[in-house]
C-alpha cells in the first residue's frame, strides 16, 4: 500500500542542535535543495530548539544554501536548551510550528538532539532525525556526519606534535573529543601510530602509562605518543606523572574544539548530502519519527524510539582495538 505521500506536507522546518559538526551545512544544503526539488516549502530554524521556542524561522529558497557545502559550522545557528524535556517547553514549540503550518521538522545533532526529537513526535510532530555530531556515538549508524573531519583535524594536529616530540624527545599525550565513543581517539591513534590508546571504553591505569613510556624508553624512542579521550583524567597532571614516574619529559595537548570546526572532508560531504536527501524522501513517503543513517554503507531508516538515549559503545574487544594491538598499540588499563 503507498504511504502518505507528499500532498499531505507542504511546509517542512529544518534545525541543527547540540554540537556543530563539520557536514551540517551541506546537509541542511541538501535538504533545502531536495525539499525545494520536491515541491515543499523548506523552513530554516535558528539556534536548535531555542530559536524554535522563541519563533525564529525563516523560508529558505535554492540560494539561501549556495556556497555551504564547503563550509564548516551551520549557518542556521546551534544552541542548547536543556529545559526542552520540559512538556511546557517542548508545547511551545509544537505551536510555533502550527501556527505557521510547518508540518515536519527535521533535525539535525547527536543523542540530546534525538531525545528532543523523540519528545516532539510524542507531542505529535512529524519529525526526522540526521546524525550530526563529531563523537560518531550515535548507535544504529556507521558514521555520524563530522566524525571524518575531525579525525582528519586530530591526525594532522597530532603528526605535527609528532615532529617536535621527537626533536624533543618527548611524550605527548594529546586530548581528543569523544566523551562517550572512542572512536576518535581509536581512528586517530591507528592512523598516527600511537603507542598507547585510553578511552572512557578502555578504561584508565596509570601504570599502563607507565609501562608504555618505560617500553618505549627500552626501545630507544625518541618520542612517545599517547591519545586519549576528553574526560578521562587530567592530562596536565598526567604529564607531570609521567616525567616524575619515567624521568621523560611530557606534554599534553588538548586538542578540544578545533576538532568540530573547518571544511569538511569529502567523505563528510557526501554522507551528509545523502542522508539530507533521504531525510527529505522520508518525509515525502510519510515515514516520520525515524532517523536516516547508514549500515555496510548503504542508506538505512531507524524509528527514534530505537536511537534516542542509546549511545554508541566500542567493545575494548572490537576489531578495530585487535587489530590495533597487533601492531603494538597499547589499551588503557591492560
Ligand atoms: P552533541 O553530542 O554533538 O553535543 P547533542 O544533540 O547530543 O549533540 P545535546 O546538548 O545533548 O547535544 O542536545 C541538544 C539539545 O537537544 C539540548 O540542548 C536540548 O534542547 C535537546 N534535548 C536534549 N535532551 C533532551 C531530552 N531528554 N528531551 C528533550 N530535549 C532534549
Amino acid at each position: 500500500m503507498e504511504k502518505e505521500t507528499v500532498k499531505s506536507i507542504h511546509k517542512i522546518a529544518v534545525l541543527t542542535s547540540g554540537g556543530d559538526a563539520p557536514g551540517m551545512n551541506a546537509t541542511i544544503r541538501s535538504i533545502v535543495r531536495a525539499g525545494i526539488d520536491s515541491g515543499l516549502s523548506v523552513y530554516g530554524i535558528e539556534d536548535g530548539y531555542r530559536g524554535l521556542v522563541e519563533g525564529r524561522v525563516y523560508e529558505m529558497d535554492r540560494n539561501a544554501v549556495t556556497n555551504i557545502i564547503n563550509r564548516g559550522g551551520t549557518i542556521l545557528g546551534s544552541a542548547r536548551l536543556p529545559e526542552f524535556s520540559k512538556d511546557e517547553v517542548a508545547q511551545i514549540a509544537v505551536e510555533q510550528l502550527h501556527n505557521r503550518g510547518i508540518e515536519a521538522v527535521i533535525t539535525i545533532g547527536g543523542d540530546g538532539t534525538y531525545r528532543g526529537a523523540l519528545k516532539l513526535t510524542q507531542m505529535g510532530i512529524n519529525c526526522v532525525g540526521v546524525p550530526g555530531t563529531i563523537d560518531n556515538d550515535i548507535a544504529s549508524t556507521e558514521f555520524t556526519i563530522g566524525f571524518d573531519t575531525a579525525v582528519n583535524t586530530a591526525v594532522d594536529a597530532i603528526d605535527k606534535l609528532r615532529d617536535t616530540s621527537n626533536s624533543h624527545q618527548r611524550c605527548s599525550i594529546v586530548e581528543v573529543m569523544g566523551r562517550y565513543c572512542g572512536d576518535i581517539a581509536y581512528a586517530a591513534a591507528l592512523a598516527t601510530g600511537a603507542d598507547l590508546v585510553i578511552t572512557s571504553e578502555t578504561g584508565f591505569d596509570l601504570n599502563e602509562v607507565i609501562d608504555t613510556v618505560k617500553r618505549c624508553q627500552g626501545h630507544k624512542s625518541r618520542h612517545v605518543l599517547i591519545v586519549i579521550t576528553e574526560h578521562v583524567t587530567d592530562v596536565m597532571e598526567l604529564a607531570k606523572k609521567i616525567k616524575e614516574y619515567t624521568g621523560f619529559d611530557a606534554r599534553a595537548t588538548i586538542l578540544g574544539h578545533i576538532q568540530r570546526g573547518g571544511s569538511p572532508s569529502p567523505f563528510d560531504r557526501v554522507l551528509a548530502t545523502r542522508l539530507g536527501a533521504e531525510a527529505a524522501r522520508a518525509i515525502l513517503e510519510g515515514d516520520f519519527g525515524c532517523m536516516v543513517g547508514t549500515k555496510n554503507q548503504e542508506i538505512i531508516r531507524v524509528p527514534l524510539s530505537e536511537v534516542a538515549g542509546k549511545l554508541k559503545y566500542v567493545d575494548p574487544k572490537a576489531s578495530i582495538i585487535k587489530e590495533a594491538k597487533t601492531i603494538g598499540i597499547s589499551f588503557g588499563d591492560e
